[in-house]
């Protein structure tokens, strides 16, 4: 597996793949690598003849407030992870690599996408994603990147501005993976107490039974969202942040779940916020 480290040295790999007629397959990351990210890896590799994860924690995406000294960082950890998919190179840029003195440009997607959910609590994030994405793509000459539904407003971002850039790249949703408790794997897991960590299964229990409901034909959002609402207030622990539910991909309000929907929740357990959806087939059910 080759360690790439530099703008010149991802430029060059990528050339050569390229030169050799290979799609190549992009999966971003910011490490601390669980099953989650290594379902994107497998993904990418089950399609594209050369994958390249990148494992950058982007300063652009956090807040002032927010954890970007404290997000965990286990880059050796990565590696011995990634090298047994196999992925064939990882991206490893120092952050003056990405921005450099006098970095000035910035992608951001206007409208509504990204003032809603997590653009509504965490300003600037969309911002990062988009400027930082935009730059892996265009590195590492990406054919397919991976991303997963567990950030779906994110993916819905990322769509938005490939399609509005041209960039010659699809984007895949890969599902949530899950502990065996439901729990969704999160680098930010990591932060939780023991005592935490049990409350926080409360989420993805939320989400279940809204959609067992949904399934024997409840289809109004408010009553969907409220049964979802009452079950995380149960938990004592839990701080909700919010609740929601939108057209999904376009994160429209929608009255009765008549096509498909995004049901998304983020609560705070002590100080690590944690994030949590489920996609709703309007229609199929
Ligand atoms: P991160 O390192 O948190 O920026 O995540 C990198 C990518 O992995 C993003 O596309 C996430 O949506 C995806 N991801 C993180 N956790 C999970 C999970 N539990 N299941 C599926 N994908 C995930």
């Amino acid at each position: 597996m080759e360690i790439l480290r530099t703008v010149p040295e991802i430029r060059a790999y990528a050339a050569a793949q390229k030169k050799a007629d290979k799609t190549i397959g992009l999966v971003p990351t910011m490490g601390a690598l669980h099953e989650g990210h290594l379902s994107l890896m497998r993904a990418a590799r089950a399609k594209c003849d050369v994958v390249i994860a990148s494992v950058f924690v982007n300063p652009t995406q956090f807040g002032p407030s927010e954890d970007y000294d404290a997000y965990p960082r286990q880059f050796e950890d990565d590696c011995r992870l990634l090298a047994e998919i196999p992925v064939d190179a990882v991206f490893h840029p120092e952050p003056a690599e990405m921005y450099p003195r006098g970095y000035s440009t910035y992608v951001e997607v206007a409208g509504d996408i990204t003032k809603k959910l997590c653009g509504a609590r965490r300003p600037g994030h969309f911002r990062g994603v988009a400027t930082v994405v935009t730059k892996l793509i265009n590195l590492a000459r990406a054919d397919e990147a991976f991303f997963g539904q567990k950030d779906a407003q994110q993916v819905v971002v990322v769509r938005r501005f490939v399609t509005d850039l041209n960039l010659n790249v699809h984007i895949n949703m890969v599902p949530i993976v899950r502990e065996e408790s439901g729990l969704a794997r999160s680098s930010r897991n990591a932060y939780l107490s023991a005592a935490e960590k049990e409350a926080a299964g409360v989420l993805s229990r939320s989400l279940r039974k809204a959609e067992a409901s949904f399934r024997q034909g409840e289809k109004n959002a408010e009553t969907l969202k409220a049964l979802v609402l009452r079950e995380i207030q149960s938990e004592p622990m839990a701080e909700i942040d919010y609740v929601e539910l939108y057209s999904f991909p376009d994160l429209e309000p929608l009255p009765e779940v008549t096509e498909d929907a995004l049901l998304a929740v983020a609560v705070k357990f002590g100080q690590t916020r944690l994030i949590d959806n489920v996609i709703l087939e309007g229609g199929r059910a």
